[in-house]
């Protein structure tokens, strides 16, 4: 190991919360990786290093996150499986409560901002912060993550956005910027986050169609980004999307426009109009808004999982040729969320069941999670078919309802979600929660083999991305329960109708408007405005961030396909190597020294931040990302040093050289 290295350089694209989270491995590791290490540390990103884009504080105060302020954190802890050191830190909440104190001072631009500062007096560990509170915890993260390199690390900022890369014959990698500056760096980790994408086939038919009929179209886009003032007051607009996109629109168009909720007589909440309002009609293949956040407590001690366990996991991948998550693996966690939901409702509500938890478990157990067995016990020891899971219904509430009129639809959804509201928050209905946490459990066990070579194309492909992925969110990540309050304020007031599941929406040219409709009812809307709430799906070879079409290019990167005879397809990632994350070219050769990191990539992603104490995939990776860089960068180094006999022969400034735009 080096005492004093050759200078050497690494670049950072990309620098929201996984960019400055490996920055942070890096100073974490570098001591004992790669003491005295001499490294230029280039850290790209158009946005604000720290937040990056999706959590700028330049957004709309009326954005919140969708995590509670005790369940995000941007630190490594005890749970921590890293090779690397561990630093703990603050949780958001618990920074919160370091500023109040005084122990943690905050930047001038944020002490002077009194909306801020009010929303730091009075966080709980509860509340669902603004997304402007995250950007403040992330730039201090950031500001920390700097300070704690050692002396012999420089870091350069450009707020820029990286092209392209292009290699040189002697490994290093010569990044190219928007403003035409080029940085020659021995390593590079891409961390790129979420982009946005080109129309797909669809999307660019109704961007045609509404260009030529001059209607409004909004294709899926981080909602923060997009341009509303197109959408009128008092025009109908349709909405295709309840998730959490479908949730901020809606945010944005109505308290946006300068509506307001005040508590009405009943204790409800009622919507004040502004008149800026359009009429919002949302629709989506469920119909219905994602499930509440949980507010309840357990009655039992714990959730204990016993059909899908890491272990179960673990054997379940090492016993098996191909696995298969419809046939191997959702069998096992249908059953562990019907196990973790009775156990809680026989353990706290006992009243309500008919025979004792020994006497149902024992049944339970051989059970198929779908048999007709099974409900035939379910029916005999839980008499009230409230109590009873019935996870299909769960997924898809209004399949096969119809409807006789759009009255008879918007109570039904008002009732729906009132329903869903009181199972997500009174005590009596707990087992929903011990529902979320065997949900949870199973999600973080199936991470352990979420990488496993063994999946079937189709599984990796259709399966467990867009299915248990979407399933995992519709149940487990919803809106908070105030967001609900709200829609329903707004459906009371008229300002927001449901249009049912299934929706479909069709160009008409002859009547020159969007129609809308679903078979919940026999209604069309005809509206100017149609917007696809959503975000858009990362596809590498759709995107529409120039870096990653020239990576794919010039193929230093390429998409990741899948076939194994019976299904061929592609989950549109840019694939990288198992483990270490390093990008993989065209030729299928992970290059030594260019890793990528983030939701973009064929490497598992937890689609959320790190909560305390989960042993968080992603600082797992970072961790591992940071080591393997560190390696490579000290292997430059050696190099480096024997070439040029000791002497560092190029100065880290020469690495970072100004040329004229498009050079
Ligand atoms: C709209 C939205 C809301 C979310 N809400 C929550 C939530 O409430 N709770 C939760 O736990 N998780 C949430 N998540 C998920 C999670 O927090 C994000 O996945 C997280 O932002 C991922 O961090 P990242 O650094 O990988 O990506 P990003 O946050 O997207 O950061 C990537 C950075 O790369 C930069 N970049 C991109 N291309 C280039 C280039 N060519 N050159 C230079 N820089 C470039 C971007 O400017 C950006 O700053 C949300 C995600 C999204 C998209």
């Amino acid at each position: 190991m080096p005492r004093a290295s050759a200078p050497i350089s690494l670049a950072i694209v990309g620098v929201g919360p996984r960019g400055t989270g490996v920055l942070e491995r890096i100073a974490a590791n570098l001591p004992l990786v790669a003491a005295g290490l001499d490294v230029t540390v280039h850290l790209i990103d158009p946005f604000p290093a720290g937040a990056g884009r999706i959590w700028r504080a330049e957004q709309s105060p009326l954005l919140r996150l969708n995590s509670m302020a005790a369940d995000v954190t941007m630190f490594t802890d005890e749970s921590s499986t890293i090779d690397g050191p561990i630093v703990p830190g603050p949780s958001l909440i618990e920074w919160a409560a370091q500023v109040r104190s005084g122990s943690i001072v905050l930047p001038d631009h944020a002490r002077s901002d009194a909306a801020l500062v009010g929303e730091i007096t009075a966080l709980e560990a509860s509340s669902f912060p603004t997304r402007r509170l995250q950007s403040v915890y992330l730039d201090w993260f950031h500001r920390r993550a700097v300070a704690a390199l050692p002396p012999s690390v420089r870091t350069v900022a450009h707020a820029d956005e990286a092209v392209a890369v292009d290699r040189w014959g002697d490994g290093r990698s010569e990044v190219r910027l928007l403003s035409g500056e080029r940085l020659v760096v021995d390593t590079v980790i891409f961390a790129i986050g979420h982009t946005g994408a080109e129309p797909d086939a669809d999307a660019a038919g109704l961007v045609e169609f509404a260009a030529s009929a001059d209607l409004f179209y909004l294709p899926p886009a981080f909602t923060a980004d997009a341009d509303l003032t197109a959408i009128a007051a008092g025009e109908d607009v349709v909405v295709r999307g309840m998730g959490l996109a479908g949730v901020d629109l809606t945010v944005l168009l109505t308290e946006g426009r300068g509506g307001r909720y005040v508590p009405d007589s009943a204790g409800r909440l009622e919507y004040l109009q502004s008149g800026n309002e359009p009429h919002i009609h949302l629709g989506s293949r469920r119909g219905v808004p994602y499930r509440s956040k949980v507010s309840s407590q357990l009655k039992a001690d714990r959730v204990t999982p016993r059909f899908f366990t890491a272990a179960v996991a673990a054997t379940l991948e090492a016993s098996s040729d191909r696995l298969s998550f419809i046939d191997d693996v959702w069998p096992l966690i249908a059953k562990e969320l019907l196990w973790g939901y009775y156990g809680e409702l026989f353990a706290g509500h006992t009243a309500r069941v008919l025979i004792g938890w020994d006497e149902f478990a024992e049944a339970f157990a051989p059970l198929q999670w779908d048999s007709a067995d099974l409900a035939t016990l379910i029916a005999r020891a839980v008499p009230d078919p409230v109590d009873r899971l019935d996870l299909a219904n769960l997924d898809r509430p209004l399949a096969g309802v119809r409807f006789e009129s759009g009255e008879d639809l918007q109570a039904h959804l008002r009732d729906h979600i009132e329903r869903d509201l009181h199972l997500r928050s009174a005590e009596d209905h707990s087992p929903t929660l011990a529902l979320f946490y065997s949900l949870l459990f199973s999600y973080f066990d199936l991470g352990g083999i979420v990488d496993s070579p063994k999946w079937s194309a189709r599984s990796r492909v259709e399966e467990l991305g867009p299915w248990w992925t979407n399933f995992f969110s519709y149940v487990a990540s919803g809106p908070p329960a105030q967001r609900l309050h709200e829609l329903l304020a707004l459906s009371r007031a008229g300002v927001v109708s449901f249009l049912g599941a299934d929706t479909w929406v069709r160009a008409d040219a002859e009547l020159g408007h969007f129609v809308a409709g679903s078979p919940s009812l026999d209604h069309e809307v005809h509206a100017r405005a149609l917007v696809d709430a959503r975000l858009p799906v990362a596809t590498i070879s759709a995107s529409d961030n120039p870096l990653l079409r020239s990576l794919l290019a010039s193929g230093a990167g390429v998409e990741e396909v899948l076939d194994d005879g019976e299904f061929r397809g592609t989950t549109g990632r840019l694939l990288v190597s198992p483990g270490d994350a390093r990008l993989i070219d065209v030729t299928g050769t992970p290059h030594p020294s260019t890793f990528a990191i983030g939701p973009y990539t064929s490497a598992p992603f937890v689609g959320a931040f790190a909560r305390p104490r989960t042993n968080a995939v992603s600082f797992r990776e970072n961790d591992r990302v940071a080591r393997a860089a560190l390696g490579q960068l000290l292997a430059a180094a050696t190099a480096r040093m024997n070439e040029n006999d000791g002497e560092g022969a190029l100065n880290p400034l020469e690495t970072h050289v100004r040329l004229p735009q498009g050079a």
